[in-house]
């Protein structure tokens, strides 16, 4: 499958056409951006390890009966997936306090929650992807009631897989952001499953092993991602 036209570059992966109009080419960058891109860095080898786990754990997913635009990967850096029109809504789950909503309730980063929270945020950079709920996410018309409700269900499934999965790693899956499009008919998880989106702790020393590394200036950011494809990998 060759790369026809660059759909779009956004701030770790391009997206290409390719000569079948239901394809896309999804190509990922080892740029890193942080707050609104007003951080900006390069993690060596980001792109090649983030296609790798991302590819591991959406056929993880498709293994488990949810429908993901993952097709195949087709080299380190680019893998191939369904076109789909990408509902407008960062899907945050939550296992325990940390980042976003520490900050807003004034928590402390490491509060077990009790049961998963979810959270809806707008994906708009310009008003920085603000907090909704069900209801703006309606008043906006990003989605349908029915559709709102498929993308919750759907979450928590995918929480409850993950979770489960990276509990064997020796990782606490701490939060998570998700996207969903839809393709003919059907919404599918989308965007990218990777330590730029999610946050991993090792689970004896709660070591962050995560872009907030990078966001927080922690060092050894590299080291990390490469550390959670080694667990993943890991019998
Ligand atoms: P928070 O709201 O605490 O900043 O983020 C919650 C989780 O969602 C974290 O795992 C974070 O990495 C992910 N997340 C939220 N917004 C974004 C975003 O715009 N880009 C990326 N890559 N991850 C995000």
């Amino acid at each position: 499958m060759k790369k026809g036209k660059l759909l779009y570059e956004g701030k770790a992966k391009r997206v290409y056409e390719t000569d079948n109009k239901d394809l896309l080419i999804q190509q990922f960058k080892d740029d890193a951006t942080a707050f609104d891109a007003t951080k900006r860095g390069t993690i060596v080898n980001k792109g090649v390890i983030n296609n790798e786990i991302s590819r591991i754990l959406f056929e993880l997913l498709e293994s488990k009966g949810i429908e993901t635009h993952f097709v195949k990967q087709l080299d380190d850096r680019n893998m191939l997936m369904k076109r789909v029109e990408i509902i407008p809504l960062e899907v945050t789950i939550r296992n325990v306090v940390a980042g976003g909503m520490a900050k807003l309730l004034a928590l402390e980063e490491g509060i077990v929650l009790d049961e998963p929270v979810l959270e809806y945020h707008y994906k708009k950079d310009e008003l920085h992807d603000p907090l909704i709920n069900d209801y703006h996410a309606k008043a906006m018309k990003l989605a349908t009631d029915e559709e709102l409700d498929f993308i919750k269900q759907r979450s928590f499934e995918i929480n409850n897989i993950l979770k489960s999965f990276f509990d064997h790693k020796g990782l606490d899956l701490v939060d998570f952001k998700l996207e969903f499009g839809r393709h003919k008919g059907k919404i599918l998880l989308a965007d990218e499953i990777s330590p730029d989106t999610c946050r991993f702790w090792d689970k004896k020393t709660k070591k962050k092993l995560d872009k907030d590394r990078f966001r927080r200036d922690l060092g050894n950011v590299e080291d990390a991602y490469q550390e959670v494809l080694k667990r993943i990998i890991a019998e």
